[in-house]
């Protein structure tokens, strides 16, 4: 499968625990992330991660054109739900096309606990 990850800044050691939990599920996909993310991914864990721009350069329309021409299919995004985001325009506008693209979309931790047991069995 093609994964994005992409965590905002009080979320990023969430998903740095989240991945290193479960970095052999992890490392038999190809794996795309937002800038920060994607370096502090490779930091700490062995994965090779496909980086695009930082989330407020640019990195989350980047993502979501790989959305919009089907080459994701799932993405984990830890959102901070208690922080004005300056490219909130560009993360709604990723929300959107995963819906209208129907791409799995888990913006918690619970959510990409689920996401994880599905991909571990399939
Ligand atoms: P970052 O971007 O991984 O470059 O921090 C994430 C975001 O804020 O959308």
């Amino acid at each position: 499968m093609n994964i994005a990850l992409i965590a905002h800044d009080k979320k990023k050691q969430d998903i740095i625990e989240f991945v290193k939990r479960n970095e052999e599920a992890f490392s038999k996909h190809k794996l795309y992330a937002t800038g920060t993310t994607g370096k502090l991914l490779m930091e700490a864990t062995k994965l090779t991660i496909n980086r695009k721009k930082s989330g407020p350069l640019g990195g989350d329309q980047e993502i979501g054109s790989m959305v919009a021409n089907g080459k994701l299919d799932l993405i984990i995004f830890f959102r901070d739900p208690l922080t004005a985001q300056a490219h909130e325009p560009d993360i709604t506008a990723l929300l959107r096309l995963c819906d209208l693209y129907e791409v799995p979309l888990a913006t918690n931790k619970q959510s990409a606990e689920l996401f994880l047991e599905h991909i571990k069995l399939s």
